[in-house]
């Protein structure tokens, strides 16, 4: 059995609307590239058609293999889930299943990895998405690049080609809450970042709805920084501080003025103000707890229904 040099990598959820130019696209690119294929399409628990069209592929092309998730487990589950199955030899293709992250791309990048990287992701030059949406994204990179103890490099998402051994380092990282991109970053080995133009979506909707965009930056806040913990230190700090200097300040009116300064609107703003940084740090803390709580369940990270492996079907 050839084993293909690449895999190509897609997650798939609720994409019967792009599927036929989807993987036209990448049929195109297999016959006309030297480089040999597989690509691995990965349905999330897809509630349309999209299993039934990827079966429908992989029972007879086996350049197409299919992973089937027994449920939606979100994005970067599903990822993750394919990577556990790659079979190329040299590296692994990741792309969206919405062709925004142009398939065509693959030979320039793999040509750095023959170069000696074992990451080369993609950054979004410009993107074609609405301008709340790009500020957004370009102000979160920047304050995780700001807070997170690893380099993260800015306006990158899974969009990459990354090596084998890369590959096999991230199946061995068993995090819960994953953030693949920031999961990369740490790995190490050479790593290349090449400007593209992302495109907008083919056909169909974001499937990242707002709460799995926050859910997914706060993992990376959250994996990736300890800078929220000692953000509380820091306040609690300057907090005792002033206080030590506000008491200086009333001892100080009573001894030479002997009266104490009134206020009482004031102190309802100070005990206000001090609730809600309290109820703050604690969540802040609560978001690290939380993560401790889902990981020590210890759970598998996704659960395999079925898969298509060159036109035969085996059970997760
Ligand atoms: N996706 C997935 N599971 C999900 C949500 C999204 O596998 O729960 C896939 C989706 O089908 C697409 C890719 O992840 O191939 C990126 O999603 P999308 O294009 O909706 O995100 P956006 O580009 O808007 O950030
Ligand atoms: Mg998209």
């Amino acid at each position: 059995m050839n084993l293909p040099q690449v895999n190509i990598m897609v997650p798939l959820y609720n994409e019967e609307s792009v599927f036929h130019q989807l993987t036209d696209r990448l049929q195109k690119l297999i016959d006309s590239t030297p480089i040999s294929i597989e690509v691995i399409l990965i349905d999330d628990g897809s509630k349309d058609a999209t299993p039934v069209l990827m079966k429908e592929l992989a029972m007879k092309n086996d350049k197409f293999q299919a992973v089937f998730l027994s449920r939606n487990f979100g994005h970067q589950l599903a990822l993750s889930a394919g990577l556990k199955y790659f079979n190329a030899t040299e590296a692994i293709f990741i792309i969206d299943g919405d062709l925004q992250d142009p398939p065509e791309l693959l030979e320039e990048l793999y040509s750095y990895y023959k170069n000696g990287y074992d990451v080369v992701y993609a950054v979004r030059k410009k993107r074609k998405e609405s301008f709340i949406k790009r500020t957004m994204y370009a102000n979160f990179y920047r304050f995780l690049k700001k807070i997170s103890y690893i380099d993260i490099p800015l306006d990158t998402g899974d969009f990459s080609l990354i090596s084998t051994r890369v590959a096999k380092h991230l199946n061995k990282m068993p995090e819960e809450s994953r953030f693949l991109r920031g999961m990369r970053s740490w790995v190490g080995y050479k790593q290349i970042g090449i400007e593209y133009e992302r495109s907008e979506r083919m056909s169909g909707e974001s499937k990242y709805t707002l709460k799995r965009l926050i859910e997914l930056a706060f993992n990376g806040i959250f994996n990736f920084s300890v800078y929220p913990i000692k953000f509380i230190t820091n306040l609690g700090l300057l907090t005792i501080l002033f206080s030590v200097i506000y008491f200086a300040y009333t001892a100080f009116i009573k001894i030479v003025y002997g009266g104490t300064p009134q206020g009482f609107t004031a102190l309802l703003f100070v005990i206000i103000l001090f609730g809600g940084i309290q109820l703050l740090s604690l969540g802040l803390i609560g978001e690290y707890v939380l993560r401790i709580f889902f990981q020590v369940k210890n759970r598998p990270l996704f659960i395999v229904r079925e898969r298509i492996v060159h036109k035969e079907s085996i059970d997760g």
